[in-house]
């Protein structure tokens, strides 16, 4: 069993940085979990805290059934994969994968089964010969990924393990990541803050800000049900458009203003926007919400009025970025789409995919 708990666990760095505030999380056996947030979010010392790099200040850690606040970082059966490799630059990358299982004092021949078995898992039996300076970046990783392999650890640790490749190798490397989680069914905890490899990686992402959590969920309810305006506007690119204004009723109808008078749409009435009627809210909407025509009839739309200031043509999208109270939005639209630069068109917003939230609190509006 290698399920981890944080139970109210907090790191203070010198008496005054709280780097992380009173985490309580429960990662389950051979779960693929990960921590995303900006930089500085605590998301690595969190993981260092599991590794044993870095003392608990506050709570207590679990691993498995046992609490390992003191259990020095060679005693919790766990293998870490950091951001620069950490080979050692003097050996082949064979002998860095022997390494760890010469010190523990394997047999020759068993350590020599589980490097040719890791080299195998990933693919790297014709660079063992090889000392890092005559590989690639992500040649590199995959051994540092193999030291951790050879191990069979209970838990295996990434922290930013993509952030030195470019952006073609992170995205092989991701799907070689999931592979192998599937491959080695373990417990498998990674450190990132590019939201797009939290979201195609992990089996739940933990969102982590200023040192605390926002939200734990699986990748898809993160996306459809943002708890608070953090998570809404991190999750998900081209991000959440917000709209910051008030409901209010307006000839038997509700109507949103935005805070500087300057554009108001029409809503239905239903419970979420009642709960809403005089306060400052802030309406949530993604770029793939937001239409140049009516795409489904059924659907109710908030129209909105605006000038395209600019556009990207990506191929299978088209981004359309327009301006409102000197605040710029973004609508995701299809590649066919006959609009053009410059000119005042008729955006469609998706009610039924608008969040609402608290502006004082940032809370999602129930
Ligand atoms: P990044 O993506 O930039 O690595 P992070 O989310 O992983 O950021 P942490 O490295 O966990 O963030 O740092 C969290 C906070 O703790 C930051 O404010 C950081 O400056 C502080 N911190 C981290 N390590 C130390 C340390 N050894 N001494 C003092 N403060 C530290």
């Amino acid at each position: 069993m290698a399920a981890i708990l944080f139970d109210n666990v907090s790191k203070i760095f010198n008496d005054k940085v709280k780097a992380v505030k009173n985490l309580n999380l429960e990662i389950k056996d051979k779960e693929f979990t990960v921590f995303v947030g900006p930089s500085g979010c605590g998301k690595s010392t969190s993981l260092r805290m599991i590794a044993g790099l870095e003392d608990i200040s506050e709570g207590n850690l679990h691993i498995g059934d046992k609490i390992v606040n003191n259990l020095p970082p060679k005693d919790r059966d766990i293998a870490i994969v950091f951001q620069n490799y950490a080979l050692y630059p003097h050996m082949t990358a064979y002998e860095n994968l022997a390494f760890g299982l010469k010190i523990k004092k394997l047999k020759k021949k068993e350590i020599h089964s589980r490097v040719m078995e890791a080299a195998q898992i990933l693919e790297i039996e014709d660079l063992l010969d090889r000392k890092p300076k005559a590989m690639s970046g992500g040649q590199r990783q995959r051994v540092a990924i193999g030291r951790a392999i050879v191990r069979k650890p209970k838990v295996f640790l990434f922290d930013e393990p993509l952030s030195n490749l470019d952006a073609k190798l992170r995205v092989q490397m991701r799907i070689e990541i999931s592979k192998l989680h599937q491959k080695l069914n373990t417990t498998i905890v990674y450190v990132t803050h590019d939201q797009i490899e939290a979201m195609t990686l992990g089996d739940r992402i933990v969102v982590m800000h200023k040192g605390e959590i926002q939200q734990v969920d699986t990748p898809m309810n993160l996306y459809k049900n943002p708890k608070n305006l953090f998570v809404a506007g991190f999750i998900g690119t081209p991000p959440m458009n917000f709209f910051e204004g008030k409901v209010s009723f307006n000839n038997g109808s509700l109507k949103f203003t935005d805070n500087t008078n300057t554009f108001s749409f029409n809503l239905p009435e239903n419970h979420i926007l009642k709960n809403c009627i005089d306060n400052e809210v802030v309406i949530g909407i993604r770029p793939e919400n937001i239409h140049d025509k009516i795409v489904k009839t059924n659907r109710e739309y908030a129209i909105l009025k605006s000038r395209i200031l600019f556009m990207e043509q990506l191929g299978h999208d088209v981004y359309a970025y327009f301006q409102l109270a000197e605040k710029q939005y973004i609508s995701r639209l299809k590649p066919e789409t006959d609009i053009i630069k410059g000119s005042e068109i008729d955006f469609y917003l998706d009610i039924s995919k608008m969040h609402f939230f608290d502006s004082v609190t940032g809370k999602t509006i129930k």
